[in-house]
């Protein structure tokens, strides 16, 4: 594995990769879900580039990007032996020099949840994104369906702009526990972290909820914060369009999809997870209440 370090280098050696050309951007501090991307990109790819950078454009000022956590050379170790091609880890001054002065603004969908929490955060990750697609010229890019906010708002700006990469969402690597893989688990005492996999619960409360039959928002998200326990304080639970993130009111009839999402604190850590919901099976109950009803 070959790891450089400007943007320059990195754009020529990719240039020479095999296509189709596999990219998976990350920010370090890599764990099993970092490494699900890296072995999707492998699976279908001819050649995979991976980038590690910790964007502080997609930090606010009360976030975390001072203690991130960052492990490089264990990280560039793991890239190499799961069959990175290229690794760009670019320093700051190399992908914001003096003069870089535009930014993309992805719309409503980046004001809506993490939009809301975090300002500026998903003007922070595409604006970063749009930069690595431009010198990987990757044909696709690999994301994992924990940050699917992220992922809808990269695909906004894909799609408004009619650019590539084409996109890959990965499924969410868990503990045994459900607890939803993170960099930022490692933030969590030792009492937090028993109490994270609450998180998911929630979540498969609604899920579960879901498959009994239920439609209406309102319902699904009572039943995950039923489930929701102190020390654990919810941030947001809700049931969304995972293209707009718009809130579903009533997933029957809502069209094809809807996800349920949530964060909760867990005292200054916030967690983020979202699991699928079996919209057939609310459309099923519905039909049947009709069919009751004449
Ligand atoms: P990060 O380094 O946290 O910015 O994450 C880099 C990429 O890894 C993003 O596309 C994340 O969605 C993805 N990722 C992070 N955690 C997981 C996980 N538990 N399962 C699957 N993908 C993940």
């Amino acid at each position: 594995m070959q790891t450089l370090r400007t943007a320059a280098e990195a754009a020529q050696a990719a240039r020479r990769l095999a296509r189709p050309l596999a990219l998976v951007p990350t920010m370090g501090a890599l764990h099993p879900g970092h490494l699900a991307l890296v072995a999707s990109a492998r699976r279908d790819g001819a050649a995979v580039m991976a980038t590690i950078f910790v964007n502080p454009l997609q930090f606010g000022p009360t976030d975390d990007f001072a203690r991130y956590p960052r492990a490089f050379a264990d990280d560039e170790r793991q890239l190499a032996a799961a069959g990175v091609d290229l690794l760009f880890a670019p320093g700051v001054e190399e992908m914001y020099p003096a003069g870089f002065d535009s930014s993309i603004d992805p719309g409503a969908i980046a004001t809506r949840y993490e939009g809301a929490i975090r300002p500026g955060h998903f003007r922070g990750v595409a604006t970063v994104c749009m930069k690595l697609f431009g010198i990987a010229g990757a044909d696709r890019a690999y994301f994992g369906a924990k940050d699917a906010q992220q992922v809808a708002v990269l695909q906004q700006v894909l799609r408004d702009f009619a650019i590539g990469p084409e996109i890959v969402v990965v499924p969410t690597v868990r503990e045994d526990d459900g607890l939803a893989r993170s960099s930022r688990n490692v933030y969590l005492t030792p009492a937090e972290r028993a109490a994270a996999p609450g998180l998911y619960h929630a979540l498969q409360g609604m899920a579960d909820a879901v498959e009994r039959g239920e439609s209406n928002r309102d319902r699904i998200v009572a039943a995950g914060r039923a489930r929701i326990h102190t020390p654990l304080r919810e941030a947001y639970l809700d049931v969304v369009d995972p293209v707009t993130f718009e809130l579903v009111p009533d997933i029957a009839t809502a069209g094809s999809a809807a996800i349920a999402i949530g964060s909760g604190w867990l005292g200054s850590t916030r967690l983020i997870d979202n699991v699928p919901l079996n919209v057939a099976a609310a459309v099923a109950h519905d039909g049947i209440h009709e069919s009751v009803a004449g």
